[in-house]
Protein backbone atom coordinates (compact mmCIF):
# COMPACT_ATOMS: atom_id res chain seq x y z
CA UNK A 1 0.00 0.00 0.00
CA UNK A 2 3.30 1.92 0.97
CA UNK A 3 4.66 1.51 -2.06
CA UNK A 4 1.71 2.44 -4.22
CA UNK A 5 1.55 5.93 -2.70
CA UNK A 6 5.09 5.92 -2.67
CA UNK A 7 4.61 5.78 -6.99
CA UNK A 8 1.53 8.34 -6.57
CA UNK A 9 4.84 10.85 -5.23
CA UNK A 10 7.10 10.28 -7.63
CA UNK A 11 7.73 13.12 -10.08
CA UNK A 12 7.17 10.99 -13.19
CA UNK A 13 3.15 10.59 -11.35
CA UNK A 14 3.15 14.18 -10.23
CA UNK A 15 3.69 15.47 -13.77
CA UNK A 16 1.49 12.63 -15.82
CA UNK A 17 -1.67 12.23 -13.84
CA UNK A 18 -2.23 16.17 -13.68
CA UNK A 19 -1.33 16.39 -17.16
CA UNK A 20 -3.63 13.12 -18.60
CA UNK A 21 -6.26 14.62 -16.03
CA UNK A 22 -6.38 17.93 -17.37
CA UNK A 23 -6.19 17.33 -20.81
CA UNK A 24 -9.13 14.65 -20.42
CA UNK A 25 -11.30 17.14 -18.88
CA UNK A 26 -10.61 19.83 -21.50
CA UNK A 27 -11.38 16.78 -24.39
CA UNK A 28 -14.44 15.64 -22.14
CA UNK A 29 -15.49 19.53 -22.24
CA UNK A 30 -14.75 20.62 -26.18
CA UNK A 31 -17.02 17.10 -26.34
CA UNK A 32 -19.93 18.42 -24.94
CA UNK A 33 -19.71 21.74 -26.39
CA UNK A 34 -19.27 20.57 -30.11
CA UNK A 35 -22.20 18.05 -28.93
CA UNK A 36 -24.67 20.68 -27.69
CA UNK A 37 -23.57 22.92 -30.79
CA UNK A 38 -24.72 20.26 -33.48
CA UNK A 39 -28.44 20.78 -32.09
CA UNK A 40 -27.93 24.82 -33.11
CA UNK A 41 -26.04 23.78 -36.52
CA UNK A 42 -28.72 21.09 -37.42
CA UNK A 43 -32.07 23.60 -36.39
CA UNK A 44 -29.94 26.49 -37.95
CA UNK A 45 -29.95 24.74 -41.27
CA UNK A 46 -32.99 23.07 -41.47
CA UNK A 47 -34.15 27.14 -40.92
CA UNK A 48 -32.52 28.35 -43.70
CA UNK A 49 -33.53 25.36 -45.84
CA UNK A 50 -36.40 26.24 -45.09
CA UNK A 51 -36.74 30.03 -45.59
CA UNK A 52 -35.24 29.31 -48.81
CA UNK A 53 -37.90 27.03 -49.67
CA UNK A 54 -40.74 28.83 -48.25
CA UNK A 55 -39.46 32.21 -50.21
CA UNK A 56 -39.37 29.91 -53.54
CA UNK A 57 -42.94 29.11 -52.96
CA UNK A 58 -44.36 31.66 -51.60
CA UNK A 59 -42.58 33.85 -53.99
CA UNK A 60 -44.33 31.77 -57.07
CA UNK A 61 -47.92 32.76 -55.94
CA UNK A 62 -49.39 35.23 -57.78
CA UNK A 63 -53.24 36.15 -59.09
CA UNK A 64 -51.67 35.90 -62.41
CA UNK A 65 -50.20 31.77 -62.09
CA UNK A 66 -52.75 29.67 -62.10
CA UNK A 67 -53.02 27.71 -58.89
CA UNK A 68 -53.20 24.22 -60.60
CA UNK A 69 -49.44 25.25 -61.70
CA UNK A 70 -48.58 25.97 -58.25
CA UNK A 71 -49.80 22.86 -56.73
CA UNK A 72 -47.79 20.91 -59.09
CA UNK A 73 -44.69 22.67 -57.99
CA UNK A 74 -45.69 22.29 -54.98
CA UNK A 75 -46.18 18.64 -55.36
CA UNK A 76 -43.22 17.98 -57.36
CA UNK A 77 -40.91 20.10 -54.93
CA UNK A 78 -42.35 17.92 -52.07
CA UNK A 79 -41.81 15.37 -53.45
CA UNK A 80 -37.50 15.65 -54.44
CA UNK A 81 -36.81 17.86 -51.02
CA UNK A 82 -39.07 15.80 -48.39
CA UNK A 83 -40.57 19.02 -47.15
CA UNK A 84 -43.57 18.92 -46.76
CA UNK A 85 -45.77 22.04 -48.13
CA UNK A 86 -49.05 23.55 -47.13
CA UNK A 87 -51.16 26.68 -48.80
CA UNK A 88 -53.73 27.96 -46.68
CA UNK A 89 -55.93 30.75 -47.89
CA UNK A 90 -57.15 33.83 -46.04
CA UNK A 91 -60.19 32.71 -44.45
CA UNK A 92 -57.99 29.87 -43.17
CA UNK A 93 -59.02 27.00 -45.69
CA UNK A 94 -56.20 24.35 -46.54
CA UNK A 95 -56.08 24.85 -50.77
CA UNK A 96 -52.91 22.67 -50.56
CA UNK A 97 -50.86 20.12 -49.33
CA UNK A 98 -48.06 17.84 -50.64
CA UNK A 99 -48.68 15.05 -48.24
CA UNK A 100 -52.77 14.50 -47.25
CA UNK A 101 -55.09 15.57 -49.39
CA UNK A 102 -56.01 19.29 -48.66
CA UNK A 103 -60.31 18.67 -48.44
CA UNK A 104 -59.87 16.10 -45.46
CA UNK A 105 -58.07 18.87 -43.45
CA UNK A 106 -59.50 20.95 -41.55
CA UNK A 107 -59.70 25.36 -41.10
CA UNK A 108 -56.47 26.51 -39.81
CA UNK A 109 -56.97 30.03 -39.07
CA UNK A 110 -57.62 29.35 -35.63
CA UNK A 111 -54.16 28.54 -35.57
CA UNK A 112 -51.63 30.86 -34.27
CA UNK A 113 -48.41 30.62 -37.06
CA UNK A 114 -51.19 30.72 -40.06
CA UNK A 115 -52.89 34.02 -38.38
CA UNK A 116 -49.12 35.50 -37.86
CA UNK A 117 -48.38 34.74 -41.32
CA UNK A 118 -51.07 35.73 -42.93
CA UNK A 119 -50.86 39.33 -41.13
CA UNK A 120 -47.45 39.14 -42.98
CA UNK A 121 -45.31 37.86 -40.32
CA UNK A 122 -42.60 35.04 -40.91
CA UNK A 123 -42.36 32.55 -37.58
CA UNK A 124 -41.38 29.23 -37.01
CA UNK A 125 -43.04 26.64 -34.42
CA UNK A 126 -42.10 23.14 -33.73
CA UNK A 127 -45.19 20.38 -33.18
CA UNK A 128 -44.98 16.57 -32.80
CA UNK A 129 -46.46 15.15 -36.22
CA UNK A 130 -48.69 12.42 -35.08
CA UNK A 131 -49.48 11.89 -38.43
CA UNK A 132 -45.40 10.73 -39.49
CA UNK A 133 -44.50 10.21 -35.12
CA UNK A 134 -41.38 12.88 -35.36
CA UNK A 135 -41.09 16.16 -33.92
CA UNK A 136 -41.44 18.72 -36.99
CA UNK A 137 -40.12 22.45 -37.70
CA UNK A 138 -43.01 24.45 -39.34
CA UNK A 139 -42.30 27.73 -40.97
CA UNK A 140 -45.48 29.98 -41.75
CA UNK A 141 -44.59 32.92 -44.30
CA UNK A 142 -47.36 34.92 -46.04
CA UNK A 143 -47.53 34.55 -50.14
CA UNK A 144 -49.75 36.96 -52.52
CA UNK A 145 -50.18 40.74 -52.45
CA UNK A 146 -51.26 41.93 -49.37
CA UNK A 147 -54.38 44.32 -48.85
CA UNK A 148 -54.31 46.11 -45.83
CA UNK A 149 -51.61 44.11 -44.55
CA UNK A 150 -53.62 41.29 -45.31
CA UNK A 151 -51.92 38.30 -47.55
CA UNK A 152 -54.29 36.35 -49.52
CA UNK A 153 -52.13 32.73 -48.57
CA UNK A 154 -49.70 31.46 -46.36
CA UNK A 155 -47.68 28.85 -47.59
CA UNK A 156 -46.46 26.81 -44.61
CA UNK A 157 -43.62 24.10 -44.75
CA UNK A 158 -42.44 21.56 -42.35
CA UNK A 159 -39.37 19.41 -42.11
CA UNK A 160 -39.01 16.46 -39.73
CA UNK A 161 -36.30 16.69 -37.52
CA UNK A 162 -35.79 12.88 -37.12
CA UNK A 163 -32.53 13.53 -38.84
CA UNK A 164 -30.99 15.42 -35.79
CA UNK A 165 -31.38 12.65 -33.94
CA UNK A 166 -29.57 10.16 -36.11
CA UNK A 167 -26.95 12.63 -36.76
CA UNK A 168 -26.49 13.37 -33.02
CA UNK A 169 -26.02 9.18 -32.90
CA UNK A 170 -23.39 9.65 -35.28
CA UNK A 171 -21.88 12.58 -34.48
CA UNK A 172 -22.00 11.45 -30.66
CA UNK A 173 -20.69 8.67 -31.56
CA UNK A 174 -17.76 10.16 -33.46
CA UNK A 175 -17.12 12.98 -31.17
CA UNK A 176 -16.74 9.83 -28.49
CA UNK A 177 -14.20 7.87 -30.57
CA UNK A 178 -12.17 11.46 -31.88
CA UNK A 179 -11.97 12.11 -27.60
CA UNK A 180 -10.83 8.48 -26.79
CA UNK A 181 -8.32 8.75 -29.62
CA UNK A 182 -7.32 12.35 -28.20
CA UNK A 183 -6.95 11.18 -24.00
CA UNK A 184 -5.19 8.47 -25.79
CA UNK A 185 -2.79 10.45 -27.92
CA UNK A 186 -2.51 13.25 -24.71
CA UNK A 187 -1.84 10.09 -22.43
CA UNK A 188 1.21 9.29 -24.35
CA UNK A 189 2.28 12.64 -25.09
CA UNK A 190 2.12 13.23 -21.34
CA UNK A 191 3.72 10.06 -20.46
CA UNK A 192 7.03 11.32 -22.79
CA UNK A 193 6.70 14.49 -21.32
CA UNK A 194 6.63 13.32 -17.80
CA UNK A 195 9.61 11.26 -18.49
CA UNK A 196 11.56 13.47 -19.54
CA UNK A 197 11.28 15.36 -16.49
CA UNK A 198 10.99 12.54 -14.53
CA UNK A 199 13.80 10.69 -15.90
CA UNK A 200 16.94 13.02 -15.23
CA UNK A 201 15.19 14.18 -11.80
CA UNK A 202 15.65 10.10 -10.82
CA UNK A 203 18.45 9.95 -12.19
CA UNK A 204 19.63 13.53 -10.07
CA UNK A 205 18.03 11.64 -6.92
CA UNK A 206 20.44 8.37 -7.54
CA UNK A 207 22.98 10.25 -7.78
CA UNK A 208 23.12 12.16 -4.54
CA UNK A 209 21.95 9.39 -2.72
CA UNK A 210 25.36 7.91 -3.57
CA UNK A 211 26.83 10.40 -2.66
CA UNK A 212 25.29 10.44 0.61
CA UNK A 213 26.99 6.76 0.90
CA UNK A 214 30.41 7.99 -0.15
CA UNK A 215 30.43 7.07 -3.79
CA UNK A 216 31.44 10.23 -5.09
CA UNK A 217 32.18 9.01 -8.32
CA UNK A 218 28.69 8.65 -8.91
CA UNK A 219 26.83 11.32 -11.77
CA UNK A 220 23.45 11.83 -13.02
CA UNK A 221 22.58 10.65 -16.47
CA UNK A 222 23.18 13.90 -19.26
CA UNK A 223 19.89 15.49 -19.52
CA UNK A 224 19.00 18.93 -21.93
CA UNK A 225 16.81 20.51 -20.04
CA UNK A 226 18.75 23.81 -19.10
CA UNK A 227 18.19 23.98 -14.88
CA UNK A 228 18.27 20.35 -14.53
CA UNK A 229 21.42 20.18 -16.59
CA UNK A 230 22.68 22.82 -14.22
CA UNK A 231 21.89 20.96 -11.46
CA UNK A 232 23.23 17.87 -12.35
CA UNK A 233 26.57 20.22 -13.01
CA UNK A 234 26.57 21.72 -9.44
CA UNK A 235 26.33 18.16 -7.99
CA UNK A 236 28.87 16.70 -10.26
CA UNK A 237 31.45 19.63 -8.74
CA UNK A 238 30.38 19.79 -5.03
CA UNK A 239 30.99 15.57 -5.45
CA UNK A 240 34.62 16.61 -6.70
CA UNK A 241 34.74 19.17 -3.87
CA UNK A 242 33.43 16.95 -0.93
CA UNK A 243 35.72 14.31 -2.50
CA UNK A 244 38.79 15.85 -2.12
CA UNK A 245 37.97 17.24 0.99
CA UNK A 246 37.17 13.63 2.39
CA UNK A 247 40.26 12.89 1.30
CA UNK A 248 42.55 15.71 3.05
CA UNK A 249 40.52 14.39 5.91
CA UNK A 250 41.36 10.98 5.99
CA UNK A 251 45.20 12.20 5.24
CA UNK A 252 44.41 14.19 8.21
CA UNK A 253 42.75 11.73 10.18
CA UNK A 254 45.38 8.84 9.35
CA UNK A 255 48.69 11.35 10.00
CA UNK A 256 46.81 11.96 13.65
CA UNK A 257 46.11 8.52 14.71
CA UNK A 258 49.87 8.01 13.48
CA UNK A 259 50.59 10.26 16.04
CA UNK A 260 48.50 9.31 18.65
CA UNK A 261 49.71 6.39 18.80
CA UNK A 262 53.45 6.43 18.49
CA UNK A 263 53.50 8.91 20.83
CA UNK A 264 55.68 8.88 23.99
CA UNK A 265 53.10 10.16 26.60
CA UNK A 266 50.49 8.10 27.53
CA UNK A 267 47.07 9.80 26.07
CA UNK A 268 43.95 8.23 26.90
CA UNK A 269 40.17 9.99 26.12
CA UNK A 270 37.42 9.43 29.22
CA UNK A 271 34.31 10.24 28.87
CA UNK A 272 31.90 12.15 32.15
CA UNK A 273 29.96 8.44 32.61
CA UNK A 274 33.81 7.26 33.08
CA UNK A 275 34.37 5.17 30.00
CA UNK A 276 37.36 4.91 28.07
CA UNK A 277 36.61 6.18 24.55
CA UNK A 278 40.66 6.21 23.08
CA UNK A 279 43.73 5.69 24.23
CA UNK A 280 47.33 4.98 22.76
CA UNK A 281 49.26 2.06 22.56
CA UNK A 282 52.12 3.80 25.25
CA UNK A 283 48.71 4.41 27.74
CA UNK A 284 48.07 0.30 27.50
CA UNK A 285 51.43 -0.84 27.86
CA UNK A 286 51.67 1.14 31.00
CA UNK A 287 48.11 -0.43 32.17
CA UNK A 288 48.76 -3.77 31.12
CA UNK A 289 45.10 -3.23 29.14
CA UNK A 290 43.78 -3.64 25.47
CA UNK A 291 43.87 -0.54 23.67
CA UNK A 292 41.36 -1.71 21.07
CA UNK A 293 37.31 -1.23 21.39
CA UNK A 294 35.49 -2.05 23.63
CA UNK A 295 37.68 -0.32 25.56
CA UNK A 296 37.42 -0.54 29.61
CA UNK A 297 35.95 1.76 32.06
CA UNK A 298 38.29 4.40 34.29
CA UNK A 299 38.15 1.79 37.39
CA UNK A 300 40.28 -0.66 34.85
CA UNK A 301 43.29 1.68 35.37
CA UNK A 302 43.18 0.44 39.17
CA UNK A 303 44.71 3.75 40.29
CA UNK A 304 42.82 5.92 43.27
CA UNK A 305 45.12 9.04 42.34
CA UNK A 306 44.44 9.21 38.68
CA UNK A 307 40.37 8.39 39.28
CA UNK A 308 40.46 11.55 41.33
CA UNK A 309 42.07 13.63 38.90
CA UNK A 310 39.72 12.38 36.20
CA UNK A 311 36.14 12.76 38.82
CA UNK A 312 38.21 17.00 39.54
CA UNK A 313 38.53 17.28 35.60
CA UNK A 314 34.63 17.01 35.06
CA UNK A 315 33.82 18.88 38.36
CA UNK A 316 36.01 21.84 37.66
CA UNK A 317 35.71 21.70 33.78
CA UNK A 318 38.94 23.26 33.60
CA UNK A 319 42.93 22.00 33.18
CA UNK A 320 43.76 19.62 35.82
CA UNK A 321 47.13 18.02 36.77
CA UNK A 322 49.19 16.02 39.72
CA UNK A 323 51.55 13.39 39.57
CA UNK A 324 50.84 9.76 40.19
CA UNK A 325 53.12 6.29 40.32
CA UNK A 326 52.22 3.55 38.30
CA UNK A 327 53.51 -0.53 38.53
CA UNK A 328 55.56 -1.34 41.63
CA UNK A 329 58.85 -3.08 39.84
CA UNK A 330 59.67 -0.27 39.26
CA UNK A 331 57.34 2.35 40.28
CA UNK A 332 57.35 4.87 37.60
CA UNK A 333 56.29 8.49 37.93
CA UNK A 334 54.06 10.51 35.86
CA UNK A 335 52.61 13.74 35.12
CA UNK A 336 49.53 13.59 34.27
CA UNK A 337 47.28 16.58 32.97
CA UNK A 338 43.82 16.96 31.93
CA UNK A 339 41.99 19.41 29.54
CA UNK A 340 38.52 19.12 28.68
CA UNK A 341 37.28 18.37 25.17
CA UNK A 342 35.66 21.50 23.76
CA UNK A 343 34.43 19.84 20.91
CA UNK A 344 29.98 19.43 21.32
CA UNK A 345 29.25 15.62 21.92
CA UNK A 346 26.12 13.84 23.80
CA UNK A 347 28.73 13.57 26.73
CA UNK A 348 31.65 15.42 27.93
CA UNK A 349 35.10 14.08 27.39
CA UNK A 350 38.48 15.28 28.42
CA UNK A 351 41.79 13.88 27.27
CA UNK A 352 44.50 13.35 29.93
CA UNK A 353 48.11 13.46 28.86
CA UNK A 354 50.63 11.12 30.75
CA UNK A 355 54.24 12.32 30.81
CA UNK A 356 57.07 9.98 32.49
CA UNK A 357 58.94 11.93 35.21
CA UNK A 358 60.34 8.80 36.60
CA UNK A 359 63.75 10.11 35.82
CA UNK A 360 63.30 13.56 37.59
CA UNK A 361 62.29 12.15 40.43
CA UNK A 362 64.90 9.36 40.40
CA UNK A 363 67.34 12.29 39.61
CA UNK A 364 65.95 14.31 42.34
CA UNK A 365 66.36 11.29 44.74
CA UNK A 366 70.05 10.60 43.74
CA UNK A 367 70.78 14.35 44.07
CA UNK A 368 69.32 14.83 47.42
CA UNK A 369 71.04 11.28 48.77
CA UNK A 370 74.69 12.74 47.23
CA UNK A 371 73.96 16.11 49.21
CA UNK A 372 73.52 14.00 52.20
CA UNK A 373 76.56 11.65 51.65
CA UNK A 374 78.61 14.63 50.94
CA UNK A 375 77.44 16.27 54.07
CA UNK A 376 78.04 13.08 55.78
CA UNK A 377 81.23 12.70 54.24
CA UNK A 378 82.98 16.61 55.37
CA UNK A 379 81.20 16.14 58.94
CA UNK A 380 84.19 13.59 60.14
CA UNK A 381 87.29 15.73 58.53
CA UNK A 382 85.93 19.02 59.44
CA UNK A 383 84.77 17.72 63.10
CA UNK A 384 88.62 16.18 63.46
CA UNK A 385 89.80 19.21 62.25
CA UNK A 386 88.09 21.32 64.44
CA UNK A 387 89.00 19.46 67.67
CA UNK A 388 92.39 19.31 66.31
CA UNK A 389 92.42 22.99 66.00
CA UNK A 390 91.20 23.44 69.18
CA UNK A 391 93.36 20.89 71.30
CA UNK A 392 96.32 22.65 69.38
CA UNK A 393 95.63 25.81 70.68
CA UNK A 394 95.82 24.55 74.35
CA UNK A 395 98.30 22.34 73.77
CA UNK A 396 102.30 24.21 74.52
CA UNK A 397 104.02 20.30 73.85
CA UNK A 398 105.77 20.85 70.74
CA UNK A 399 105.72 16.82 69.77
CA UNK A 400 101.91 17.19 71.01
CA UNK A 401 101.28 20.40 68.59
CA UNK A 402 102.99 18.59 65.71
CA UNK A 403 100.70 15.47 65.62
CA UNK A 404 97.92 17.68 65.97
CA UNK A 405 99.14 19.36 62.61
CA UNK A 406 99.50 16.29 60.99
CA UNK A 407 96.26 15.00 61.92
CA UNK A 408 94.83 18.34 60.52
CA UNK A 409 97.29 18.28 57.20
CA UNK A 410 95.64 14.66 57.20
CA UNK A 411 92.40 15.57 57.07
CA UNK A 412 92.31 18.62 54.82
CA UNK A 413 94.18 16.34 52.44
CA UNK A 414 90.87 13.62 52.96
CA UNK A 415 88.32 16.86 52.19
CA UNK A 416 90.63 17.72 49.30
CA UNK A 417 90.70 14.20 47.63
CA UNK A 418 86.96 14.07 48.51
CA UNK A 419 86.55 17.56 46.81
CA UNK A 420 88.62 16.47 43.84
CA UNK A 421 86.45 12.84 43.64
CA UNK A 422 83.01 15.13 43.55
CA UNK A 423 84.58 17.64 41.15
CA UNK A 424 85.19 14.44 38.50
CA UNK A 425 81.97 13.00 38.90
CA UNK A 426 80.55 15.89 38.52
CA UNK A 427 82.61 16.59 35.49
CA UNK A 428 81.51 12.87 34.15
CA UNK A 429 77.69 14.17 34.91
CA UNK A 430 77.74 16.85 32.71
CA UNK A 431 80.37 15.16 30.14
CA UNK A 432 77.74 13.27 27.86
CA UNK A 433 78.47 15.71 24.81
CA UNK A 434 82.50 14.94 25.43
CA UNK A 435 82.73 11.91 23.61
CA UNK A 436 83.39 13.62 20.31
CA UNK A 437 86.63 14.57 21.54
CA UNK A 438 87.54 11.00 22.20
CA UNK A 439 90.37 9.88 19.99
CA UNK A 440 92.42 6.64 19.67
CA UNK A 441 93.95 5.41 22.59
CA UNK A 442 96.33 2.01 22.82
CA UNK A 443 95.36 0.37 26.09
CA UNK A 444 98.81 -0.97 26.89
CA UNK A 445 99.97 2.67 27.36
CA UNK A 446 96.45 3.38 29.41
CA UNK A 447 97.79 0.46 32.20
CA UNK A 448 101.39 1.13 32.12
CA UNK A 449 100.76 5.27 32.72
CA UNK A 450 98.29 3.74 35.31
CA UNK A 451 100.78 1.25 36.76
CA UNK A 452 103.64 4.13 36.89
CA UNK A 453 101.54 6.47 39.74
CA UNK A 454 101.20 3.50 41.96
CA UNK A 455 104.87 1.63 41.47
CA UNK A 456 106.00 3.33 44.94
CA UNK A 457 102.40 2.55 47.09
CA UNK A 458 102.82 -1.62 45.73
CA UNK A 459 106.27 -2.05 46.56
CA UNK A 460 105.40 -0.58 50.44
CA UNK A 461 102.32 -3.17 50.56
CA UNK A 462 105.40 -5.49 49.33
CA UNK A 463 102.43 -6.73 46.22
CA UNK A 464 103.29 -7.93 42.68
CA UNK A 465 102.27 -6.25 40.11
CA UNK A 466 101.77 -7.88 36.40
CA UNK A 467 100.58 -7.06 33.33
CA UNK A 468 99.40 -9.15 30.21
CA UNK A 469 97.94 -6.68 26.83
CA UNK A 470 98.90 -6.91 23.92
CA UNK A 471 100.23 -3.89 22.46
CA UNK A 472 98.70 -3.62 19.00
CA UNK A 473 94.69 -3.32 21.48
CA UNK A 474 92.93 0.23 20.54
CA UNK A 475 89.84 1.73 22.01
CA UNK A 476 88.41 5.33 21.17
CA UNK A 477 88.82 7.36 24.40
CA UNK A 478 90.18 9.97 26.88
CA UNK A 479 93.42 9.09 27.80
CA UNK A 480 93.85 10.53 30.73
CA UNK A 481 90.07 9.00 32.17
CA UNK A 482 90.61 5.94 31.40
CA UNK A 483 93.89 6.33 32.90
CA UNK A 484 91.87 7.00 36.39
CA UNK A 485 89.30 4.55 36.17
CA UNK A 486 92.55 1.69 35.76
CA UNK A 487 94.21 3.99 38.13
CA UNK A 488 91.25 3.56 40.58
CA UNK A 489 91.41 -0.22 40.60
CA UNK A 490 94.70 -0.65 40.87
CA UNK A 491 94.82 1.52 43.94
CA UNK A 492 91.78 -0.71 45.50
CA UNK A 493 93.78 -3.92 44.71
CA UNK A 494 96.40 -2.35 46.40
CA UNK A 495 94.79 -1.05 49.39
CA UNK A 496 92.38 -3.47 50.05
CA UNK A 497 94.41 -6.53 48.50
CA UNK A 498 96.32 -6.92 51.90
CA UNK A 499 100.22 -6.99 52.09
CA UNK A 500 102.18 -9.19 49.73
CA UNK A 501 98.90 -9.26 47.34
CA UNK A 502 99.54 -10.55 43.75
CA UNK A 503 97.84 -7.63 41.39
CA UNK A 504 97.12 -8.64 37.20
CA UNK A 505 96.19 -6.38 34.98
CA UNK A 506 95.00 -7.56 31.39
CA UNK A 507 93.51 -6.02 28.22
CA UNK A 508 92.33 -8.98 25.74
CA UNK A 509 89.96 -8.34 22.77
CA UNK A 510 86.75 -10.60 23.05
CA UNK A 511 85.08 -10.07 20.23
CA UNK A 512 84.30 -6.41 19.48
CA UNK A 513 84.99 -5.77 22.89
CA UNK A 514 88.37 -4.71 25.02
CA UNK A 515 87.86 -6.25 28.27
CA UNK A 516 90.42 -4.40 30.94
CA UNK A 517 90.52 -6.25 34.04
CA UNK A 518 92.81 -5.55 37.42
CA UNK A 519 92.38 -8.76 39.86
CA UNK A 520 93.85 -8.98 42.92
CA UNK A 521 94.43 -12.22 45.15
CA UNK A 522 93.18 -10.05 47.98
CA UNK A 523 90.72 -11.39 50.57
CA UNK A 524 87.58 -10.97 48.04
CA UNK A 525 84.05 -9.16 48.80
CA UNK A 526 81.32 -11.01 50.24
CA UNK A 527 78.58 -11.46 47.38
CA UNK A 528 75.73 -9.07 49.10
CA UNK A 529 78.08 -6.12 48.61
CA UNK A 530 78.51 -6.60 44.87
CA UNK A 531 75.37 -5.04 43.42
CA UNK A 532 75.76 -2.09 45.46
CA UNK A 533 79.46 -1.76 44.61
CA UNK A 534 79.54 0.77 42.24
CA UNK A 535 76.91 3.26 44.21
CA UNK A 536 78.26 6.70 45.22
CA UNK A 537 79.75 6.54 49.20
CA UNK A 538 78.87 2.74 49.53
CA UNK A 539 81.44 1.14 51.07
CA UNK A 540 82.27 -2.42 52.67
CA UNK A 541 83.59 -1.61 55.76
CA UNK A 542 83.15 2.60 56.32
CA UNK A 543 86.05 2.29 59.05
CA UNK A 544 88.82 0.52 57.22
CA UNK A 545 88.10 2.79 54.01
CA UNK A 546 88.27 5.98 55.92
CA UNK A 547 91.48 4.80 57.17
CA UNK A 548 92.67 3.70 53.75
CA UNK A 549 91.83 7.01 52.88
CA UNK A 550 88.87 6.12 51.00
CA UNK A 551 86.24 8.44 49.31
CA UNK A 552 83.51 6.46 48.40
CA UNK A 553 83.88 7.53 45.08
CA UNK A 554 86.71 5.51 43.14
CA UNK A 555 84.36 3.03 41.65
CA UNK A 556 81.48 5.53 40.77
CA UNK A 557 83.83 7.22 39.06
CA UNK A 558 84.97 3.68 37.19
CA UNK A 559 81.53 3.20 36.41
CA UNK A 560 80.86 6.82 35.07
CA UNK A 561 83.93 6.49 33.01
CA UNK A 562 83.70 3.31 31.58
CA UNK A 563 79.86 4.56 30.38
CA UNK A 564 80.94 7.51 28.96
CA UNK A 565 83.15 5.15 26.58
CA UNK A 566 79.52 3.31 25.62
CA UNK A 567 81.15 0.68 27.90
CA UNK A 568 80.45 -0.61 31.37
CA UNK A 569 81.92 -1.78 34.20
CA UNK A 570 81.94 -5.55 36.38
CA UNK A 571 83.11 -7.22 39.43
CA UNK A 572 83.76 -10.53 41.05
CA UNK A 573 84.95 -11.49 43.70
CA UNK A 574 84.96 -14.94 46.44
CA UNK A 575 85.82 -14.27 49.84
CA UNK A 576 89.32 -15.30 50.40
CA UNK A 577 90.43 -15.87 46.85
CA UNK A 578 90.34 -12.27 45.64
CA UNK A 579 88.41 -9.69 43.30
CA UNK A 580 88.19 -9.29 39.89
CA UNK A 581 87.01 -5.93 38.33
CA UNK A 582 86.20 -5.43 34.73
CA UNK A 583 85.82 -2.69 32.40
CA UNK A 584 84.39 -3.58 28.72
CA UNK A 585 85.00 -1.29 26.33
CA UNK A 586 84.24 -1.38 22.18
CA UNK A 587 87.46 -2.46 20.74
CA UNK A 588 88.71 -0.07 16.94
P1 LIG B 1 86.91 3.81 48.50
O1 LIG B 1 87.25 5.21 48.32
O2 LIG B 1 86.31 3.51 49.80
O3 LIG B 1 87.92 2.90 48.08
P2 LIG B 1 85.56 2.73 46.26
O4 LIG B 1 84.35 3.16 45.61
O5 LIG B 1 86.79 2.76 45.47
O6 LIG B 1 85.68 3.60 47.54
O7 LIG B 1 85.35 1.26 46.78
C1 LIG B 1 84.15 0.97 47.45
C2 LIG B 1 84.40 -0.16 48.39
O8 LIG B 1 84.60 -1.38 47.68
C3 LIG B 1 85.59 0.02 49.19
O9 LIG B 1 85.30 0.74 50.36
C4 LIG B 1 85.97 -1.39 49.51
O10 LIG B 1 85.36 -1.82 50.70
C5 LIG B 1 85.50 -2.18 48.37
N1 LIG B 1 86.58 -2.59 47.45
C6 LIG B 1 86.91 -1.93 46.33
N2 LIG B 1 87.91 -2.58 45.69
C7 LIG B 1 88.21 -3.67 46.43
C8 LIG B 1 89.12 -4.75 46.29
N3 LIG B 1 89.95 -4.83 45.26
N4 LIG B 1 89.14 -5.71 47.23
C9 LIG B 1 88.27 -5.63 48.26
N5 LIG B 1 87.38 -4.65 48.46
C10 LIG B 1 87.35 -3.68 47.55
Amino acid sequence: MKIMKDKFKTVFARIFIPAIATSAVLIAFLAAANYSMLDRIYLSSVRKMLVNSSGLISGSISENVPFEKISKRCAEFGKKSGIRTTIVASDGKVVFDSDVDSGSMTNHLGRPEIKRALSGERNFSEHYSNTLKTKMLYIAVPAGTAVDGEYPYCVRQAMPLQNLSVAKKLFGYEILMLSAAAILLSAILSYFMARRIGMPLKSLSLAASKFAKGDFEARAEKCNIPEIAEVGSAMASMAADLKAREHSLTRRNCELDEIFSHMSDAVFICSSEGRILRMNSACAQIFSISKDPPLQTAEALRNSKLLALIEKTFDSGSETSAEIEVGSQPQKTFSVVGTMLPYESRVPRAIFVMHDISYISSNESLRREFVAGVSHELKTPITAIGIAAETLEETENPSDRRHFIEVIQKEVERVNMLVDDMLLLSKLDFAANMTGDFGELNVLSVIEEACISHQNAAEKAGDKISVDCDDGIYVKGDFTLLQIAVSNLIGNAIKYGGKGCNIHISGVRIGGDVALTVSDTGPGIASEHLGRLFERFYRVDKGRSRALGGTGLGLAIVKHIAMLHGGNVSVKSELGKGSSFTITLKSL
